[in-house]
């Protein structure tokens, strides 16, 4: 699964990620039967959002004879129940229907049981956390079709344990089943499910019955139904299936999105040594979606964002990531599944390790660093060092789904493959994959799998990182002896003491020497030669450990560290220390050498923080920007540059500006406008006036950043649709606080339909991302604008605090 909320605690308020632990053992579930086989026939009730259904389990007894089997059912309505065909009896209570068996089976007998039954995901209130009490399972989108805005539709979500909210199992990801489902439809609507569409059948009342098979076992959580309305892109990979259903809107552009996963098909089948094992590879659209995307085995469900337009996929498209992510989890996760949501991580650290790994494959290793930067950056701000990566201590399995089985995890699985090497790395998740198929497993099977490939002992490595909790704290100092012409390095481990590989890099101007050492106690000191003083000394080197190093460099150091180190976070470090340091000639100068850097991210980060406003000559400079404004071959650079050039107020630009305007990028076209605005204000409202809703929809970033700079209030509302998403789900700290800031003027403003719509997108948000405790950060923002509002003399203040009053009741 993929979180886009996460981001949102990771990024804002670190303060609630804390208190993840609770006293309780959560164990592996204990396996009394096995499931076998699913087969169910639904039909959906879309007036009472509830689905009929007939369920047959086939199951056997573990180890021990039983005469009874408990299920899973939540808020089912049980109408008939009976074992191997004869009526049996039963009890249900909210949660679980306890079915007599009528006699004892041993485990080498198998017998079936049937349930007739109505779901009730309305009725759903999952106990042990009021905080997943949306975790409903099925849901209805639009049912009665009231929205027009909105199309029908309906779509499951089984993760963590809510497939038994539509039908009866053993919700555990411990156990795997076949499975067999039977959609009765309106005609209109296509439907998806895991596995193979055997048969359609059309009903003489006006209804269609389709018929979808999976032989192969999967757990319980990743069945999947979608419902609606869809517009089919078809490929094959190797023969089988692969398809993308999309909005009709979307069908031109659903290649631009998904088109790559066949070629990522290849790539994770080659690297696993397993070929893809399953029928068929879907990937739905859905609206409403409670998540980012979830694997569902061959029946992957994104949210609407990975919808995205022409000139969002001209810049970039930000959803690839999240394909490769649920992808790789038909491996990890779908195939060999975490035994239980403490080893949550054997599922979620592999397919966040998947991206990296896709992108080191498809763009090279400086495109992918950049991506493990940004990744160790999410774990480091979530302020989850108190967590190990395995944990049986955790307040709601929901909590699982965190910075550190996700972001901590894969930078794991990337320091365990630099220590064992890409061979034995591979080769051992062969071997995991190998021994664990159509199963589940633990760390500890990871383990014994990378220990039978290696021959070596890993428990230290093990014990360290999944059992274990924090990351490697090093303080760096260098002490130079010109007499005898060495320098020592002495490194301290500042808190907990690990164990790990450390590549010390010596600079001279011969070149660079480069020293792998050994690191496991407190301190270290390492003494080297040099014929001259060196120009840097790089501590880490490699830039693959999960460590914070804390160490002195001068300006020189950096700027040599900009022109010769070799990893693609060496340049960005250098780069943002450089950019407070330009009142330095020499400084500036690197700034606008950064500018033409290889790596766009680079000449981005050079043109945002390039200061034209100093002393020092800057027509050079001026001179590249206007190039890049012009003729770069990113967008991105390209609208980075223009947004400096609109920075600069000089009407001589304002045909680049116009000319940006007509670009298919949306970047491009957004840093034009607000250039724009700069020197001709009504050219660019103008322009602003001839686009779309939609159009107007997706540009709300640089709406939002034009309004601010008019201070026109009366776009107040605009921007108040878009405020909330801009704090909270963007990851650009620069966006972040440009939405910080148009959210304290409306909670400054006097303008009661700006209030009105942010005080409800408080309550929409806090209700669905409770789980991630978006709630109690919605009622401290709603607290606040109410302060705000009561120091105001705004005239209309007791209406509107009335107004936040009422949104907050609704989160108490
Ligand atoms: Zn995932």
């Amino acid at each position: 699964m993929v979180n886009k909320i996460s981001f949102l605690v990771l990024f804002f308020y670190v303060a609630f990620a804390q208190s993840q632990e609770s006293n309780v053992y959560r164990a592996t579930k204990e396996t009394v039967t096995n499931l076998e086989h699913t087969k169910l026939k639904v039909s959906f009730n879309f007036e009472n959002s509830t689905m009929d259904g007939e369920a047959w389990i086939t199951a056997s007894p573990h180890f021990y004879a039983t005469d009874k089997i408990i299920l899973d059912a939540k808020s089912f309505k049980v109408y008939e129940v009976k074992v191997n065909n004869s009526v049996a009896g039963f009890s249900n209570t909210e949660n679980k229907l306890i079915i007599d068996l009528g006699r004892q089976f041993t485990k080498s007998e198998s017998y079936e049981v049937y349930v007739k039954y109505t779901a009730q995901p309305e009725k759903v209130t999952q106990q042990g956390s009021a905080a997943i009490k949306d975790a409903k399972g099925l849901y209805f989108i639009d049912p009665k079709e009231e929205d027009p805005n909105k199309p029908t539709q309906i779509w499951t979500q089984g993760e963590t344990e809510s497939s038994s909210c539509w039908f009866p199992t053993i919700d555990a990801p411990s156990q795997k089943t076949s499975q067999e489902i039977y959609m009765t439809v309106p005609s209109k609507f296509m439907t998806l499910s895991n596995g193979t569409l055997i048969s359609e059948k059309e009903n003489e009342d006006g209804t269609r019955t389709d018929y979808w098979k999976m032989d192969q076992k999967h757990a319980p959580y990743l069945f999947f139904m979608g419902v609606g309305e869809f517009s089919e892109i078809k490929e094959t990979w190797n023969g089988k299936e692969v398809n993308y259903l999309v909005e009709k809107e979307y069908e031109s552009v659903a290649n631009d999105i998904f088109g790559k996963t066949p070629q990522m098909l290849d790539f994770y089948s080659k690297i696993t040594g397993i070929p893809y094992p399953w029928d068929k590879y879907s990937q739905v659209v859905m609206r409403d979606y409670v998540s980012g995307a979830m694997e569902n085995t061959t029946a992957v469900i994104h949210a609407e964002d990975a919808q995205q337009t022409k000139g969002q996929l001209v810049d970039k498209n930000n959803w690839e990531n999240t394909i490769a992510h649920e992808l790789f989890h038909h491996w990890f996760g779908d195939l060999v599944t975490a035994e239980s949501w403490s080893n949550l991580t054997v599922n979620e650290s592999f397919a966040t390790y998947g991206e990296y790994l896709w992108l080191e494959h498809a763009y090279g290793k400086e495109i992918a660093d950049e991506h493990l930067y940004k990744t160790m950056n999410v774990y480091f701000s979530s302020g989850s060092e108190a967590l190990d990566l395995v944990r049986f201590n955790y307040p709601h399995r929901e909590k699982m789904f965190d910075a550190v089985s996700y972001h901590k995890g894969s930078i794991i699985l990337h320091m365990l493959r630099r220590y064992v090497g890409d061979a034995a790395f591979f080769a051992s998740l062969n071997v995991y994959l190998t021994d664990n198929k159509y199963g589940s497993a633990e760390a500890h099977q990871l383990r014994l799998a990378f220990e039978k490939v290696t021959g070596k002992d890993l428990n230290w490595f093990f014990n360290q990182w999944y059992f274990g909790n924090g990351h490697i704290q090093l303080k760096v100092d260098y002490d130079y002896n010109t007499l005898n012409k060495t320098v020592t390095v002495t490194i301290k481990q500042e808190d907990k003491v690990f164990q790990f590989p450390l590549t010390i890099d010596v600079y001279t101007k011969k070149g660079k020497e480069r020293n792998d050492v050994w690191i496991q106690d407190k301190e270290h000191s390492f003494t080297y030669s040099y014929s001259e003083l060196p120009k840097l000394i790089q501590v880490g080197a490699r830039r693959d450990l999960l460590a914070k190093i804390t160490v002195k460099k001068s300006v020189d150091n950096y700027i040599f560290q900009y022109k010769h180190a070799e990893n693609f976070v060496d340049k960005l470090e250098a780069i943002e220390f450089l950019s407070k340091k330009q009142d330095q000639k020499i400084v500036f100068n690197t700034m606008v050498a950064a500018l033409n850097d290889a790596n766009p991210t680079i000449q981005v980060l050079a043109l945002n923080e390039i200061d034209l406003f100093n002393k020092y000559n800057k027509k050079s400079a001026i001179k590249k920007i206007e190039f890049l404004a012009t003729q770069s071959k990113s967008t991105l650079v390209k609208a980075a540059a223009i947004q400096v050039l609109g920075k600069l107020t000089n009407p001589m630009y304002t045909p680049v500006f116009k000319r940006g305007l007509d670009a298919v990028s949306f970047a491009v076209i957004g840093k034009s406008l607000v250039a724009l605005y700069r020197v001709d204000k009504d050219a660019a409202i103008e322009k602003v006036n001839s686009l779309s809703e939609k159009q107007q929809s997706d540009l709300a970033d640089p709406l939002t950043n034009m309004y601010i700079m008019a201070q026109d209030k009366t776009k107040l509302p605009f921007i108040s649709k878009y405020v909330l998403e801009g704090m909270f789900l963007n990851q650009d700290p620069t966006i972040q606080a440009k939405y910080g800031e148009a959210f304290m003027w409306i909670a400054e403003s006097d303008n009661g339909e700006a209030i009105q719509i942010v005080a409800d997108k408080f309550v929409e948000l806090g209700t669905t991302y409770k789980k991630y405790n978006f709630d109690k950060i919605a009622i401290n923002m709603l607290n606040r604008m109410i302060q705000i509002q009561q120091k105001s003399a705004n005239t209309n203040k007791t209406e509107l605090v009335r107004t936040i009053k009422l949104a907050l009741s609704k989160l108490l």
